[in-house]
Protein backbone atom coordinates (compact mmCIF):
# COMPACT_ATOMS: atom_id res chain seq x y z
CA UNK A 1 0.00 0.00 0.00
CA UNK A 2 1.60 3.24 -1.00
CA UNK A 3 1.47 6.08 1.25
CA UNK A 4 0.05 9.63 1.03
CA UNK A 5 1.10 12.12 -1.65
CA UNK A 6 4.22 13.43 -0.13
CA UNK A 7 5.52 10.52 0.46
CA UNK A 8 8.97 11.49 2.17
CA UNK A 9 7.35 14.30 3.85
CA UNK A 10 9.13 17.28 2.18
CA UNK A 11 8.21 20.56 3.95
CA UNK A 12 10.07 23.74 2.60
CA UNK A 13 12.02 22.12 -0.26
CA UNK A 14 12.45 22.49 -3.86
CA UNK A 15 10.26 20.35 -5.77
CA UNK A 16 11.53 19.83 -9.32
CA UNK A 17 9.64 16.99 -11.24
CA UNK A 18 11.90 15.61 -13.75
CA UNK A 19 9.97 12.32 -13.65
CA UNK A 20 9.33 11.72 -17.01
CA UNK A 21 12.95 12.36 -18.30
CA UNK A 22 14.60 9.89 -19.99
CA UNK A 23 18.27 9.15 -20.26
CA UNK A 24 20.77 11.12 -22.62
CA UNK A 25 23.74 9.68 -21.50
CA UNK A 26 25.84 7.84 -23.65
CA UNK A 27 28.03 5.97 -21.47
CA UNK A 28 26.81 2.80 -21.99
CA UNK A 29 29.54 0.35 -21.14
CA UNK A 30 30.66 -2.06 -24.27
CA UNK A 31 29.83 -5.92 -22.56
CA UNK A 32 26.18 -4.95 -22.48
CA UNK A 33 25.60 -2.76 -25.71
CA UNK A 34 22.39 -2.95 -26.83
CA UNK A 35 20.88 -2.72 -30.62
CA UNK A 36 17.83 -0.77 -30.27
CA UNK A 37 16.77 -1.68 -33.79
CA UNK A 38 16.58 -5.32 -33.20
CA UNK A 39 12.81 -6.40 -34.62
CA UNK A 40 10.28 -7.03 -31.93
CA UNK A 41 10.51 -10.24 -30.03
CA UNK A 42 8.15 -13.09 -30.46
CA UNK A 43 6.09 -13.41 -27.49
CA UNK A 44 7.86 -14.39 -24.16
CA UNK A 45 6.23 -17.53 -22.42
CA UNK A 46 3.87 -15.66 -19.94
CA UNK A 47 4.19 -18.39 -17.50
CA UNK A 48 7.31 -19.46 -15.58
CA UNK A 49 8.98 -23.30 -16.44
CA UNK A 50 11.81 -25.21 -15.94
CA UNK A 51 11.84 -25.39 -11.72
CA UNK A 52 14.58 -27.07 -10.91
CA UNK A 53 17.24 -26.34 -13.79
CA UNK A 54 20.59 -24.64 -12.44
CA UNK A 55 20.10 -21.60 -15.52
CA UNK A 56 17.54 -19.29 -15.23
CA UNK A 57 16.06 -16.96 -18.02
CA UNK A 58 14.34 -13.74 -16.64
CA UNK A 59 12.68 -13.31 -19.70
CA UNK A 60 10.42 -10.31 -21.58
CA UNK A 61 10.86 -7.27 -18.74
CA UNK A 62 12.50 -3.95 -19.52
CA UNK A 63 16.23 -3.96 -18.78
CA UNK A 64 18.27 -1.29 -17.00
CA UNK A 65 21.64 -2.41 -17.02
CA UNK A 66 23.04 0.10 -14.58
CA UNK A 67 25.67 2.01 -17.13
CA UNK A 68 23.28 4.56 -17.69
CA UNK A 69 22.67 4.03 -21.68
CA UNK A 70 18.84 3.35 -23.20
CA UNK A 71 16.72 1.09 -21.59
CA UNK A 72 16.56 -2.91 -22.95
CA UNK A 73 12.99 -3.07 -23.98
CA UNK A 74 12.10 -6.85 -23.90
CA UNK A 75 14.95 -8.39 -22.20
CA UNK A 76 16.12 -11.54 -21.52
CA UNK A 77 18.99 -12.35 -18.85
CA UNK A 78 20.08 -15.28 -18.02
CA UNK A 79 21.86 -16.66 -14.85
CA UNK A 80 23.67 -19.50 -14.30
CA UNK A 81 26.41 -20.61 -11.27
CA UNK A 82 25.68 -17.72 -10.04
CA UNK A 83 26.36 -15.15 -12.16
CA UNK A 84 25.06 -13.73 -15.17
CA UNK A 85 25.58 -15.17 -18.54
CA UNK A 86 23.74 -13.70 -20.74
CA UNK A 87 21.75 -9.67 -21.25
CA UNK A 88 20.33 -9.22 -24.67
CA UNK A 89 16.89 -8.26 -26.30
CA UNK A 90 14.60 -11.36 -26.41
CA UNK A 91 14.79 -12.07 -30.26
CA UNK A 92 18.84 -12.02 -30.05
CA UNK A 93 19.65 -14.01 -26.81
CA UNK A 94 19.59 -17.51 -26.91
CA UNK A 95 17.52 -19.04 -23.79
CA UNK A 96 19.03 -22.62 -23.10
CA UNK A 97 16.33 -24.93 -23.16
CA UNK A 98 16.66 -26.65 -20.12
CA UNK A 99 16.65 -23.07 -18.44
CA UNK A 100 13.68 -22.24 -15.54
CA UNK A 101 11.83 -19.22 -17.36
CA UNK A 102 10.49 -16.96 -15.09
CA UNK A 103 8.71 -14.02 -17.00
CA UNK A 104 9.43 -10.41 -15.89
CA UNK A 105 6.81 -8.76 -18.16
CA UNK A 106 5.23 -5.19 -16.93
CA UNK A 107 8.63 -5.39 -14.84
CA UNK A 108 12.01 -3.11 -14.68
CA UNK A 109 14.80 -5.45 -13.83
CA UNK A 110 18.04 -4.14 -12.43
CA UNK A 111 21.02 -4.53 -10.47
CA UNK A 112 20.86 -5.26 -7.56
CA UNK A 113 20.87 -1.59 -4.90
CA UNK A 114 23.55 -0.86 -2.57
CA UNK A 115 23.34 0.87 -0.05
CA UNK A 116 26.58 2.98 1.20
CA UNK A 117 25.59 3.60 4.95
CA UNK A 118 23.62 1.69 7.05
CA UNK A 119 23.96 0.58 10.54
CA UNK A 120 22.92 -3.42 11.03
CA UNK A 121 23.61 -2.46 15.01
CA UNK A 122 20.11 -0.63 15.44
CA UNK A 123 16.57 -1.03 14.12
CA UNK A 124 15.35 2.23 14.22
CA UNK A 125 15.01 2.28 18.12
CA UNK A 126 14.51 6.11 19.28
CA UNK A 127 16.89 5.81 22.52
CA UNK A 128 20.60 4.63 21.64
CA UNK A 129 21.35 4.41 25.87
CA UNK A 130 18.21 1.77 26.02
CA UNK A 131 18.49 0.43 22.97
CA UNK A 132 22.16 -1.24 23.95
CA UNK A 133 20.96 -1.79 27.44
CA UNK A 134 18.36 -4.21 26.26
CA UNK A 135 20.12 -5.45 23.22
CA UNK A 136 24.00 -4.51 23.20
CA UNK A 137 24.83 -7.98 23.78
CA UNK A 138 22.22 -9.45 21.40
CA UNK A 139 24.06 -8.23 18.25
CA UNK A 140 24.68 -11.47 16.45
CA UNK A 141 22.17 -13.62 17.52
CA UNK A 142 19.12 -11.17 17.80
CA UNK A 143 19.68 -7.91 16.17
CA UNK A 144 21.90 -7.61 13.10
CA UNK A 145 20.07 -11.09 11.07
CA UNK A 146 16.38 -8.92 11.32
CA UNK A 147 18.81 -6.18 9.75
CA UNK A 148 20.46 -8.15 7.18
CA UNK A 149 17.34 -9.79 6.53
CA UNK A 150 15.32 -6.65 6.05
CA UNK A 151 18.08 -4.91 3.69
CA UNK A 152 18.27 -7.67 1.79
CA UNK A 153 14.24 -8.40 1.22
CA UNK A 154 14.27 -4.90 0.17
CA UNK A 155 16.12 -5.19 -2.71
CA UNK A 156 19.53 -4.21 -1.46
CA UNK A 157 21.83 -6.86 -2.40
CA UNK A 158 24.98 -5.12 -1.08
CA UNK A 159 25.60 -2.62 2.27
CA UNK A 160 27.90 -0.57 3.69
CA UNK A 161 27.88 -0.70 7.37
CA UNK A 162 29.58 2.16 9.09
CA UNK A 163 29.78 1.90 12.61
CA UNK A 164 29.64 -1.24 14.84
CA UNK A 165 32.10 -3.60 17.05
CA UNK A 166 34.63 -5.33 15.14
CA UNK A 167 33.62 -8.78 16.35
CA UNK A 168 29.86 -8.67 15.56
CA UNK A 169 30.30 -7.02 12.26
CA UNK A 170 32.48 -9.43 11.14
CA UNK A 171 30.80 -12.29 12.10
CA UNK A 172 27.67 -11.21 10.42
CA UNK A 173 29.53 -10.74 7.43
CA UNK A 174 30.65 -14.40 7.93
CA UNK A 175 27.15 -15.86 8.57
CA UNK A 176 25.76 -13.97 5.77
CA UNK A 177 28.85 -15.06 3.20
CA UNK A 178 28.62 -19.07 4.32
CA UNK A 179 25.01 -18.68 3.36
CA UNK A 180 23.44 -19.26 7.55
CA UNK A 181 21.78 -16.64 6.85
CA UNK A 182 20.13 -14.22 4.52
CA UNK A 183 21.83 -10.75 4.09
CA UNK A 184 23.45 -8.21 1.51
CA UNK A 185 27.04 -8.73 0.75
CA UNK A 186 28.58 -6.88 3.11
CA UNK A 187 31.51 -3.85 3.52
CA UNK A 188 32.25 -2.68 6.61
CA UNK A 189 34.59 -0.50 9.00
CA UNK A 190 34.33 -1.54 11.85
CA UNK A 191 34.62 0.68 14.63
CA UNK A 192 34.38 4.69 14.56
CA UNK A 193 37.59 5.97 14.66
CA UNK A 194 37.10 9.58 17.03
CA UNK A 195 39.08 11.41 19.98
CA UNK A 196 37.31 9.43 22.17
CA UNK A 197 33.74 7.55 22.85
CA UNK A 198 30.79 10.16 23.86
CA UNK A 199 29.88 7.45 26.35
CA UNK A 200 31.16 5.04 27.86
CA UNK A 201 28.68 2.22 26.41
CA UNK A 202 30.14 3.20 23.20
CA UNK A 203 33.80 1.80 23.64
CA UNK A 204 33.25 -1.51 21.83
CA UNK A 205 32.62 0.44 19.00
CA UNK A 206 33.73 3.86 19.35
CA UNK A 207 37.22 4.00 19.58
CA UNK A 208 39.19 7.11 20.92
CA UNK A 209 42.91 7.46 18.94
CA UNK A 210 45.08 9.30 20.60
CA UNK A 211 48.30 9.27 19.57
CA UNK A 212 49.74 8.57 16.31
CA UNK A 213 51.32 5.14 16.94
CA UNK A 214 48.18 4.08 18.48
CA UNK A 215 46.44 5.41 14.63
CA UNK A 216 48.87 3.22 12.96
CA UNK A 217 48.25 -0.07 14.62
CA UNK A 218 44.63 0.40 15.15
CA UNK A 219 44.64 0.59 11.23
CA UNK A 220 47.08 -1.65 10.70
CA UNK A 221 45.06 -4.66 13.17
CA UNK A 222 41.85 -3.85 11.21
CA UNK A 223 43.01 -3.92 8.01
CA UNK A 224 44.83 -7.65 8.88
CA UNK A 225 41.20 -8.32 10.27
CA UNK A 226 39.78 -8.04 7.12
CA UNK A 227 37.24 -4.69 7.56
CA UNK A 228 37.04 -3.28 4.15
CA UNK A 229 37.21 1.00 4.92
CA UNK A 230 38.25 2.84 7.83
CA UNK A 231 35.56 5.23 9.59
CA UNK A 232 36.86 8.70 10.60
CA UNK A 233 34.47 10.72 12.51
CA UNK A 234 35.37 14.52 14.63
CA UNK A 235 38.83 14.42 12.81
CA UNK A 236 38.69 18.67 13.46
CA UNK A 237 38.60 17.63 16.74
CA UNK A 238 41.93 15.40 16.71
CA UNK A 239 45.08 16.17 16.50
CA UNK A 240 45.92 16.38 12.13
CA UNK A 241 49.30 13.88 12.94
CA UNK A 242 46.96 11.18 14.22
CA UNK A 243 44.29 11.94 11.51
CA UNK A 244 47.46 12.26 8.74
CA UNK A 245 48.42 8.43 10.44
CA UNK A 246 45.29 7.24 9.79
CA UNK A 247 44.66 8.24 6.56
CA UNK A 248 48.28 7.10 5.32
CA UNK A 249 47.87 3.82 7.01
CA UNK A 250 44.99 3.03 5.64
CA UNK A 251 45.94 3.84 2.20
CA UNK A 252 49.26 1.91 2.73
CA UNK A 253 47.10 -1.10 3.40
CA UNK A 254 44.60 -0.62 0.74
CA UNK A 255 41.45 0.90 2.77
CA UNK A 256 39.93 3.63 1.50
CA UNK A 257 39.02 6.37 4.52
CA UNK A 258 35.46 7.76 4.60
CA UNK A 259 34.74 10.30 7.15
CA UNK A 260 31.98 12.42 8.16
CA UNK A 261 31.07 16.21 6.74
CA UNK A 262 28.64 17.62 9.28
CA UNK A 263 31.29 20.42 10.28
CA UNK A 264 32.84 22.90 7.51
CA UNK A 265 36.35 22.13 9.81
CA UNK A 266 35.70 18.78 9.35
CA UNK A 267 35.69 18.85 5.94
CA UNK A 268 38.45 21.07 5.25
CA UNK A 269 40.96 18.64 8.12
CA UNK A 270 39.08 15.10 5.84
CA UNK A 271 40.47 17.29 2.87
CA UNK A 272 43.81 18.76 3.74
CA UNK A 273 44.83 14.65 4.62
CA UNK A 274 42.92 12.85 1.93
CA UNK A 275 40.02 11.53 3.40
CA UNK A 276 38.23 9.59 -0.03
CA UNK A 277 34.02 9.90 0.96
CA UNK A 278 32.41 12.18 2.77
CA UNK A 279 29.28 11.42 4.82
CA UNK A 280 26.42 13.27 5.72
CA UNK A 281 25.07 16.75 4.60
CA UNK A 282 22.07 17.86 7.33
CA UNK A 283 23.66 18.01 10.37
CA UNK A 284 25.69 21.16 10.90
CA UNK A 285 24.29 24.81 11.18
CA UNK A 286 25.93 26.60 8.68
CA UNK A 287 23.35 27.61 5.95
CA UNK A 288 25.46 26.43 3.17
CA UNK A 289 29.05 25.19 2.18
CA UNK A 290 31.44 28.41 1.98
CA UNK A 291 33.73 28.99 -1.49
CA UNK A 292 36.95 27.59 -0.24
CA UNK A 293 35.51 24.38 0.50
CA UNK A 294 33.40 24.07 -2.74
CA UNK A 295 36.42 25.00 -4.52
CA UNK A 296 38.36 22.48 -2.87
CA UNK A 297 35.66 20.00 -3.79
CA UNK A 298 35.59 21.18 -7.40
CA UNK A 299 39.61 20.40 -7.57
CA UNK A 300 39.04 16.89 -6.00
CA UNK A 301 35.84 16.24 -8.06
CA UNK A 302 37.16 13.20 -10.09
CA UNK A 303 38.20 10.79 -7.16
CA UNK A 304 36.33 12.37 -4.35
CA UNK A 305 32.79 10.43 -3.01
CA UNK A 306 30.17 11.74 -1.09
CA UNK A 307 27.12 10.45 1.02
CA UNK A 308 25.02 12.50 1.92
CA UNK A 309 22.26 10.73 3.64
CA UNK A 310 19.68 13.56 3.17
CA UNK A 311 16.25 11.13 4.02
CA UNK A 312 16.75 10.74 7.41
CA UNK A 313 15.70 14.20 8.90
CA UNK A 314 12.74 13.95 6.52
CA UNK A 315 11.97 11.03 7.57
CA UNK A 316 11.93 11.42 10.85
CA UNK A 317 9.84 14.53 10.47
CA UNK A 318 7.73 12.55 7.96
CA UNK A 319 7.14 10.22 10.91
CA UNK A 320 6.53 12.61 13.55
CA UNK A 321 4.40 15.20 12.35
CA UNK A 322 3.05 13.86 9.14
CA UNK A 323 1.89 10.79 9.08
CA UNK A 324 2.70 8.94 12.41
CA UNK A 325 0.44 6.04 11.42
CA UNK A 326 3.61 4.53 9.75
CA UNK A 327 4.62 3.35 12.79
CA UNK A 328 1.67 1.50 12.75
CA UNK A 329 2.53 -0.35 9.61
CA UNK A 330 3.22 -4.05 10.15
CA UNK A 331 6.03 -4.01 7.67
CA UNK A 332 8.52 -3.02 9.50
CA UNK A 333 8.30 -5.21 12.04
CA UNK A 334 9.61 -7.94 9.39
CA UNK A 335 11.62 -10.37 11.01
CA UNK A 336 11.29 -8.81 14.82
CA UNK A 337 10.05 -10.81 17.66
CA UNK A 338 6.91 -9.13 18.87
CA UNK A 339 8.33 -8.00 22.19
CA UNK A 340 11.37 -6.30 20.33
CA UNK A 341 9.02 -4.59 17.88
CA UNK A 342 6.99 -2.93 20.48
CA UNK A 343 9.74 -2.13 22.27
CA UNK A 344 10.91 0.12 19.22
CA UNK A 345 7.47 1.23 18.68
CA UNK A 346 7.11 2.31 22.65
CA UNK A 347 10.31 3.81 21.81
CA UNK A 348 9.23 6.42 18.87
CA UNK A 349 6.04 7.15 20.43
CA UNK A 350 7.00 10.25 21.54
CA UNK A 351 9.37 11.23 18.39
CA UNK A 352 8.44 14.88 18.88
CA UNK A 353 9.97 15.03 21.97
CA UNK A 354 13.04 13.32 21.14
CA UNK A 355 15.86 15.86 22.18
CA UNK A 356 17.57 15.89 18.18
CA UNK A 357 13.80 16.70 17.14
CA UNK A 358 13.93 20.42 18.59
CA UNK A 359 17.33 20.33 15.99
CA UNK A 360 15.31 20.02 12.55
CA UNK A 361 13.49 22.98 12.10
CA UNK A 362 16.97 24.62 11.84
CA UNK A 363 18.32 22.21 9.87
CA UNK A 364 15.48 20.65 7.13
CA UNK A 365 15.83 23.96 4.99
CA UNK A 366 19.52 23.89 4.58
CA UNK A 367 19.13 20.37 3.06
CA UNK A 368 18.21 21.10 -0.80
CA UNK A 369 20.69 24.24 -0.40
CA UNK A 370 24.07 21.86 0.29
CA UNK A 371 22.80 19.18 -1.80
CA UNK A 372 22.70 21.02 -4.93
CA UNK A 373 26.33 22.86 -4.18
CA UNK A 374 27.45 19.62 -3.52
CA UNK A 375 26.20 18.26 -6.86
CA UNK A 376 27.15 21.46 -8.80
CA UNK A 377 30.77 20.52 -7.28
CA UNK A 378 30.97 17.35 -9.17
CA UNK A 379 32.41 14.85 -6.63
CA UNK A 380 30.01 11.68 -7.41
CA UNK A 381 27.06 11.09 -5.20
CA UNK A 382 26.22 7.85 -3.73
CA UNK A 383 22.90 6.24 -1.91
CA UNK A 384 23.24 6.00 1.39
CA UNK A 385 20.71 6.01 4.50
CA UNK A 386 21.73 6.04 7.91
CA UNK A 387 19.30 2.93 8.16
CA UNK A 388 18.81 1.89 11.69
CA UNK A 389 19.00 4.99 13.04
CA UNK A 390 15.27 6.60 14.55
CA UNK A 391 12.74 5.62 12.28
CA UNK A 392 14.77 4.83 9.66
CA UNK A 393 13.74 1.06 9.70
CA UNK A 394 16.12 -1.60 7.28
CA UNK A 395 13.17 -2.51 4.71
CA UNK A 396 12.36 1.11 4.08
CA UNK A 397 15.17 3.39 3.95
CA UNK A 398 16.65 2.80 0.61
CA UNK A 399 13.94 3.91 -1.78
CA UNK A 400 12.93 6.88 0.80
CA UNK A 401 16.60 8.37 -0.32
CA UNK A 402 16.44 7.67 -3.73
CA UNK A 403 12.85 9.05 -4.21
CA UNK A 404 14.00 11.72 -1.98
CA UNK A 405 16.94 12.47 -4.75
CA UNK A 406 14.23 12.71 -7.68
CA UNK A 407 12.65 15.72 -6.04
CA UNK A 408 15.71 17.45 -5.30
CA UNK A 409 16.49 17.47 -9.26
CA UNK A 410 17.94 14.04 -9.86
CA UNK A 411 17.84 12.47 -13.26
CA UNK A 412 16.68 9.41 -12.24
CA UNK A 413 18.87 7.35 -14.31
CA UNK A 414 21.73 8.68 -12.26
CA UNK A 415 19.91 8.25 -9.06
CA UNK A 416 19.93 4.44 -9.90
CA UNK A 417 23.35 4.47 -10.73
CA UNK A 418 24.21 6.55 -7.94
CA UNK A 419 22.85 3.04 -5.71
CA UNK A 420 24.81 0.72 -8.62
CA UNK A 421 27.21 1.68 -10.45
CA UNK A 422 29.15 4.34 -8.26
CA UNK A 423 29.29 2.37 -5.16
CA UNK A 424 30.48 -0.36 -6.71
CA UNK A 425 33.04 1.51 -8.34
CA UNK A 426 34.20 3.23 -4.84
CA UNK A 427 33.86 -0.32 -3.19
CA UNK A 428 36.43 -1.55 -5.81
CA UNK A 429 34.31 -4.62 -6.32
CA UNK A 430 32.88 -3.20 -9.74
CA UNK A 431 34.14 -6.72 -11.62
CA UNK A 432 31.46 -8.45 -9.88
CA UNK A 433 28.40 -6.22 -9.15
CA UNK A 434 26.77 -2.75 -9.82
CA UNK A 435 25.29 -3.48 -13.31
CA UNK A 436 24.07 -6.12 -14.99
CA UNK A 437 26.35 -7.48 -17.74
CA UNK A 438 28.38 -10.99 -18.28
CA UNK A 439 30.25 -12.11 -15.54
CA UNK A 440 29.04 -10.25 -12.88
CA UNK A 441 26.96 -11.62 -9.87
CA UNK A 442 23.58 -11.97 -10.58
CA UNK A 443 22.33 -9.38 -8.04
CA UNK A 444 19.21 -8.67 -9.94
CA UNK A 445 15.44 -7.47 -8.44
CA UNK A 446 12.47 -6.69 -10.95
CA UNK A 447 9.60 -4.34 -9.77
CA UNK A 448 6.81 -4.19 -11.28
CA UNK A 449 6.43 -0.58 -13.08
CA UNK A 450 8.75 2.33 -13.86
CA UNK A 451 11.60 3.95 -11.54
CA UNK A 452 12.28 6.32 -14.13
CA UNK A 453 8.89 7.81 -14.43
CA UNK A 454 8.66 6.69 -10.12
CA UNK A 455 11.30 5.86 -7.95
CA UNK A 456 8.25 4.93 -5.57
CA UNK A 457 7.91 1.78 -7.35
CA UNK A 458 11.14 0.51 -5.40
CA UNK A 459 9.33 1.05 -2.06
CA UNK A 460 8.49 -3.10 -2.95
CA UNK A 461 10.36 -5.10 -4.84
CA UNK A 462 8.91 -8.00 -6.95
CA UNK A 463 11.93 -10.20 -7.73
CA UNK A 464 15.04 -10.60 -5.25
CA UNK A 465 18.29 -12.37 -6.90
CA UNK A 466 21.80 -13.01 -4.93
CA UNK A 467 24.30 -14.64 -6.71
CA UNK A 468 22.10 -15.96 -8.69
CA UNK A 469 19.80 -17.54 -5.52
CA UNK A 470 16.35 -16.32 -5.55
CA UNK A 471 15.36 -14.48 -2.38
CA UNK A 472 11.82 -13.37 -3.56
ZN1 LIG B 1 25.70 6.67 10.24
Amino acid sequence: MRIGRNTLGVVGLAFTLTSCALPTSSSTGGEAAVDESSVVAPAPEPTDTGEGSDITALVGGRILDGFGGPPLEQGVLIIEGGRITAVGPAAETDIPPDAARISTEGMTVMPGLIDMHVHMMLLGHGDYRRWDELYGDRMNDVVMPIAAGQLLSSGVTSARDLGANPDEILELRRQIDAGEIPGPRLFVSGPFLQVAPYEEYEAPFRWGIGSELQARQTVQDLARRGIDTIKLIDQDQMDEGVVAAIVETAHAAGLPVVAHGHRMEEIRVGLRHGVDNFEHTGLGTAPGYPEDVLEQLRERNSSLYWTPTVSPLLTMQYTGEIFPERLDDPRWRQGMPEALADEIRGSLSQITHLPYYALFPSRIPKLATKFAQLRETGVTMMIGTDSGIPTMFHNDSTWREMALWVQLGVPPMQVLQAATLWPARFLRADADIGVLAAGRYADVIAVRGDPLSDMRVLESVDMIFKGGERIR
